[in-house]
């Protein structure tokens, strides 16, 4: 660590890893080099405090492989060369106007990230729909946060979670689900632990493993993968049927009860125990605590998005809490815990499933408004939304999608299957890929790779899990001749017929003035948005430390709302939320004779994502070199396996080969490994995808394991 005194400055930004949205000071010596970073005291998410990767993310800015210039290489693939920022742009643009006019607009792709800023999401969102014109346009929360959104949405008529980390201070009892915060968001675990510790109330936690979260819950299920809409139906079978339900709440604020009544009949306990895995007493248990509660929360991450059911799973513990009561009110909350630092502002804003500010391409007004906003013809828009991004490699594989254009993700890591991802991307005509740095995986197959700024080195917002809007503002120039991300799409969109019709701000902050325009209002279902801007500004933003939103033009003081839906008002056509029916439905890979063991994967506390950030930062990189396989002690001894010794892992898909790590962390019948690493789980994992939010099942799939000799 460097001490204070040798900091000359401190400048204000926010963390651009995880969703939590920790509010940081970096620290620059006299040289203007970043040397420290701390947590800011003053700010309502983090009160000064910061997780490993946080404190060390200063490094960022000296770590090996930035890009520095525009590189270009030719059809045959010979070594890049340095070119122009012009040349890199004109040939880009070229390129996917060929690929267009040839094989038609949708023939070119757009893949982007969690990880830009708001501002340069809006811009990206403009120049994809309003400009190139293509329909297969998504980001990579598609592997991490599309079953939220897309739960959300079934359930409330809108996207955007309800809650906040206050409501922890409030609640009388929390279920997480799939979500082990001290290792993925280990500042809201350090806000759950403080109200923990002041106000002692039952923590009941959802996971097939025993996560660091799971150590020190009051009740752990441990949940056979994949059956969590099991676990909930047979817990509303017991609340309803011992008349534990918020029946006032109910009738006031939801539609759909007796259809969800009739269906959890079919979930008793006693039935349901043999399939979710848990025994039909502590289902009876945990049932009757959260119902019982005078206020009652869950959150949940990857192990309810990641699934098959994943979008059911969001909508059936949205009807746990409707059904208790349990939403809009402080401590009672349905609190999906975002991935990505800005996963939230890519939902809001970027146009990825549809049109910035919660507006659908599916709805004529919504288009009417965006065109008109915009200056074009609404006719330019499709009236659907076009592929996902695990639906868009398949579409390259059949050679539907020619082109392609990835922004600061590594799917070459992060996708499913990824010996087919690989496939893929030798197929296409072209392809551009726009990083931080140069060494990326994709590297390999672009034409032209355009380096981009990182993080502090520009300005614009991000929002966190609780709708938090924060800022990151200009700590350093750009590196070299990296170009933020919103002079890159900025310059592109000029060289497209629309960008010459639609204004494209100089400045993020004129975008940001822009986004507030299109956030106030009513809805096409008249109601008035939640969603709204409108009452901020940068200068605000920074007194703050952070505005959760809805902030309205018309609001006084820097206090954003915490809670979304107080009034039991929703977003649908009758302002009532939906209570669905889910039926389970066993559709997942299941272990087998020849597969027998399940296959889970998640994260470690010192890499995020494909470690192309972390993974150059000297402690992250050395308390965590080297990906790891968790086995449970009895199945090594059945299979003749030792501690750190290598095995060989084989699924339908590919194999890998890697160390074991023996641990009663995983039951006999599964193996874990960290996703974050190269050529390792991803190998072996399964694309199959939730028919309503087409997010992959990374987490259910199974292999089989053998002992190898040595790496
Ligand atoms: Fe950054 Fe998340 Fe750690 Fe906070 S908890 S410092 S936002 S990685």
């Amino acid at each position: 660590s460097i001490p204070a005194k040798k900091v000359a400055q401190w400048k204000y930004t926010t963390c651009n890893y995880c969703s939590t949205g920790c509010s940081i000071e970096i620290g620059l010596d006299e040289n203007q080099k970043l040397v420290t970073s701390r947590g800011h005291a003053g700010a309502d998410v983090n009160r000064g405090k910061l997780c490993i990767k946080g404190l060390l993310e200063h490094d960022l800015f000296n770590s090996p492989g930035r890009g520095t210039e525009p590189l270009i290489r030719d059809k045959h693939f010979h070594p890049f060369e340095q070119t122009s920022w012009d040349n890199a742009l004109d040939t880009t643009a070229e390129q996917i106007k060929k690929i267009q006019k040839q094989y038609g607009r949708d023939a070119f792709a757009i893949i982007s990230t969690g990880q830009l800023l708001t501002e340069e999401f809006y811009t990206l969102g403009k120049l994809a729909r309003g400009c190139i014109g293509t329909n297969n346009y998504d980001g990579n929360t598609t592997l991490c946060m599309a079953s939220a959104v897309s739960g959300y949405k079934r359930s409330f008529g809108s996207d955007g979670p309800p809650g906040c980390y206050d409501d922890f201070e409030h609640t009388h009892c929390l279920m997480a689900f799939g979500s082990n915060l001290p290792e993925q968001h280990p500042i809201i675990y350090w806000r759950l632990k403080e109200a923990l510790e002041k106000r002692k109330f039952p923590l009941i936690v959802v996971d097939p493993r025993v996560t660091m979260l799971a150590q020190f819950a009051d009740i752990h299920l441990p949940i056979t993968p994949g059956t969590d809409c099991v676990l909930i139906n047979a817990m509303l079978h017991v609340i309803i049927n011992e008349g534990l339900q918020d029946q006032a709440y109910i009738d006031a604020h939801t539609q759909g009860f007796e259809e969800v009544k009739a269906l959890v009949q079919d979930y008793d306990p006693k039935t349901a125990q043999h399939i979710c895995g848990i025994d039909e007493d502590k289902i009876r248990t945990v049932a009757r605590l959260y119902a019982k509660a005078p206020a009652a929360m869950s959150i949940w991450t990857m192990g309810i998005n990641q699934s098959t059911h994943g979008s059911d799973g969001v909508a059936n513990i949205n009807n746990l809490n409707l059904i208790t009561g349990n939403i809009g009110k402080p401590g009672g909350t349905s609190l999906s815990i975002t991935g990505q630092c800005n996963a939230m502002g890519t939902r809001e804003w970027s146009s990825c499933s549809g049109l910035p500010g919660y507006r659908y391409l599916e709805n004529e007004t919504d288009r009417q408004e965006i065109a008109d906003f915009w200056g074009i013809d609404p006719e330019f828009f499709p009236k659907k939304r076009g592929l996902a991004e695990t639906d868009i490699f398949p579409a390259i594989e059949t050679g539907e999608i020619k082109g392609l254009w990835i922004v600061a993700t590594n799917p070459m890591t992060s996708m499913p299957n990824t010996g087919r991802i690989r496939k893929a991307l030798e197929k296409l005509d072209f392809l551009v890929v726009q990083d931080v740095y140069q060494d990326v995986e994709m590297n390999q197959y672009a034409h032209v790779y355009l380096p981009a700024a990182v993080w502090a080195e520009k300005q614009g917002c991000h929002t966190n899990t609780e709708r938090r809007v924060n800022l990151i503002d200009n700590a350093l120039p750009p590196f070299a001749n990296a170009k933020p991300d919103f002079w890159i799409f900025n310059q592109l969109a000029k060289r497209f017929e629309n960008g010459k019709r639609i204004h494209f701000p100089d400045q993020p902050e004129q975008a940001f003035e822009e986004m507030k325009q299109l956030s106030k209002g009513r809805n096409a279902y008249g109601k008035e948005r939640t969603l709204d801007i409108s009452g901020m500004s940068y200068e605000k933003i920074i007194q703050a430390r952070g505005i959760q939103w809805p902030y309205r033009e018309s609001d006084t003081g820097l206090k954003g709302a915490p809670r979304l839906y107080t009034d039991g008002k929703f977003q649908t056509a009758s302002g009532k939320a939906n209570l669905l029916p889910i039926k389970f439905v066993n559709n997942n890979e299941q272990p087998c004779q020849q597969y027998p063991f399940w296959l889970n994967s998640g994260r470690v506390v010192e890499h995020f994502h494909t470690r192309t950030r972390t993974g150059k930062i000297g402690n992250c990189n050395k308390f965590s070199p080297t990906p790891y396989m968790e086995m449970n002690p009895d199945a090594a001894l059945e299979l003749g396996v030792e501690h750190q010794s290598y095995v060989r892992l084989t699924s339908r898909r590919g194999d890998a080969v890697v160390m074991v790590q023996l641990t009663h962390r995983v039951p006999r019948n599964m193996v874990f490994i960290p996703f974050h690493f190269h050529d390792c789980v991803n190998r072996l994992t399964l694309g199959l995808l939730d028919p309503h939010s087409r997010q992959p099942a990374f987490k259910q799939c199974s292999v089989r394991i053998e002992a190898v000799d040595q790496q």
